[in-house]
């Protein structure tokens, strides 16, 4: 994403806004697919502050995906924060982040690594899903299934333990 600076470099005080998108389309992502239809929107503020640049923008969208414990559909917001700051003589940037030429710097890198650094890990469809019985595949939100008695706990390890010894 370029943005044309001139107006707030050598400038104290001075300050532009900016908008963009971000196509992401499906994101293979630690496991889960996440399914970007619309792009990711952007929007942010450059502000010179006493010859530093300030860049802030805030990226947000709408994903659908799987739930990582049971596979039924679901669907997020995502949000997040970018923050970089340059000096402006434009010396001594991270071109992974920004990259300068002339008047126009481009901060894709540092939005794609503010995207990838605010991703879902596990997208749930509840916070205590219960997710699939490991054996026999019921949804054990809906369901009980009789496979649980067999699936080792070691708190109920010390009860059959005490029980017997009574
Ligand atoms: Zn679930
Ligand atoms: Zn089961």
């Amino acid at each position: 994403m370029k943005i044309n600076i001139a107006s707030v470099l050598r400038n104290d005080g001075a300050s532009k806004e900016f908008s963009g998108e971000a196509e992401l389309g499906n994101l293979e992502y630690m496991g889960s697919t996440l399914n970007f239809e619309k792009p990711l929107k952007i929007e942010g503020r450059i502000h010179n502050i006493g010859g530093t640049l300030e860049i802030s923008a805030q990226i947000t969208g709408e994903y659908t995906t799987v739930c990582s414990r049971c596979g039924i559909d679901i669907s997020g917001s995502f949000s997040a924060e970018l923050f970089e700051s340059i000096d402006d003589e434009l010396s001594d940037i991270d071109e992974e982040c920004i990259t300068v030429s002339g008047n126009v710097i481009d901060i894709s890198g540092s939005i794609d690594a503010c995207i990838f650094g605010s991703l879902p890990m596990q997208p749930l469809c509840k916070e205590d899903c219960k997710g699939l019985c490991h054996k026999c595949g019921t949804d054990l939100n809906k369901n009980e299934c009789n496979c649980e008695d067999e699936v080792y706990d070691p708190r109920f390890a010390i009860f059959r333990k005490l029980s017997k010894e009574v």
